[in-house]
């Protein structure tokens, strides 16, 4: 649907936090209310106070800006929220928006207080933008019809609603929009124990027996997300029914996961050779984010939104103002002994976060 969901990277990675056509399949994991969303539990019960708080006042919800990595569930709370809501809801995407008229179209077509989702929306162009400041901060839109001598403005009142807009990256979207939403909220990794509860719920949606270690064995390998769980569950279970197996436990589990090559910290193929490229070619970094798109032939964009962020998080990589350097965590994952150079800046940085630089 957009660009970083149909990087090349993104085919056939099992891992692929961005979404793929594989994910839509017969049996939906997708929790449809609050209590079913699992996790991000200082962001669920600050939303849940909010819905309840318009609701009471019979008011359209305030706008909302969800940002953080791909497959954490950003569109699904978009879902949740008008639902609790009980108001409509309606789905689009910043590149989608090519023209200030089709902004107008969606926005003239909403019913009071409804849900427009606008995912991606650091890739709205300027003009879409420009148009959207007043409907999101008065409820109206200024539109130009015609051209030329014969121009004229219009004014078109609109019902209020709530925008819930979604970007991997709010430092790409531009300080007046990011200033319009009333409720910006963060989504962040999931923890093993998390995941492994979303694992649980999904091996039950699925009608599939799966032993506790089993599922362990899928949420630690999930890197971290949701939408890889679901993925790697979906494998798994592909696997077993080949192989004859009734449950699934972490053998078997495990056995799946190697096939895919997807390893026991959840790195995959493409993980790997980013993490080698910057071990062989670059003596451990530091190393620009260019000079390794190139060297990879990986758009930037999706060496910073899909490859980068767990892989900081889990301390295999960290982001020095020279440049990417590997973390420890990825010598001793990668069987490499850490170089005298990078063992001593390292060391410095670990030095300077504990001063409080
Ligand atoms: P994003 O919009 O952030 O890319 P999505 O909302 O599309 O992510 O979520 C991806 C998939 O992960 C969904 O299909 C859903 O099944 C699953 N998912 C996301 N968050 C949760 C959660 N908290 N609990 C259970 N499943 C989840």
């Amino acid at each position: 649907m957009s660009a970083v969901r149909d990087e090349p990277v993104q085919e056939g990675r099992v891992i692929a936090a961005a979404e793929n056509a594989a994910d839509r399949p017969e049996v939906q994991l997708r929790p449809a209310v609050l209590d079913d969303f699992i996790g991000q539990d200082q962001l669920r019960e600050n939303l849940r106070v909010f819905i309840e708080a318009a609701r009471k006042r019979g008011e359209a919800l305030d706008h909302v800006l969800l940002y953080g990595p791909p497959g954490l569930g950003k569109t699904t709370l978009a879902q949740i929220v008008a639902r609790e809501l009980g108001v409509g809801f309606r789905a689009t995407s910043g590149p989608v928006i090519v023209k200030a008229g089709d902004l107008a179209a969606i926005l003239t077509n909403l019913q009071p207080r409804d849900v427009l989702f606008i995912d991606e929306i650091h890739r709205l162009s300027p003009a879409v933008e420009e148009i959207l400041y007043p409907a999101l901060e008065d409820f109206q839109l200024d539109l130009i019809i015609g051209q030329g001598p014969a121009a004229r403005s219009v004014r078109i009142e609109l019902p209020p609603f709530t925008l819930i807009g979604a970007t991997t990256r709010t430092g790409l979207i531009t300080t007046p929009l990011r200033e319009r939403f009333g409720i910006p909220l963060r989504v962040v990794f999931y923890s093993v124990a998390e995941l492994e509860r979303i694992v649980r719920r999904g091996a039950q949606l699925l009608q599939m027996q799966l032993a506790d270690d089993g599922a362990v064995e899928v949420a630690r390998r999930a890197r971290g997300t949701p939408r890889v769980a679901g993925r790697l569950l979906r494998r798994v279970r592909d696997f077993a029914a080949v192989s004859g197996a009734t449950r699934v436990d972490a053998a078997a589990a495990d056995r799946a996961l190697r096939r895919l090559e997807v390893d026991e910290r959840g790195l995959d193929a493409m993980d790997r050779r980013y993490l080698h490229c910057i071990a062989d070619h670059y003596g451990g970094g530091p190393v620009g984010v260019d000079t390794l798109a190139a060297a990879l032939s990986e758009e930037r964009d999706t060496i910073e939104e899909v490859i980068e962020p767990y892989l900081i998080q889990q301390g295999f990589l960290v982001r020095t103002p020279r440049g990417r350097m590997l973390g420890r965590q990825a010598y001793g994952h990668l069987g490499l002994p850490v170089p005298a150079a990078a063992a001593g800046q390292l060391g410095l940085l670990v030095d300077a976060e504990a001063a409080g630089e």
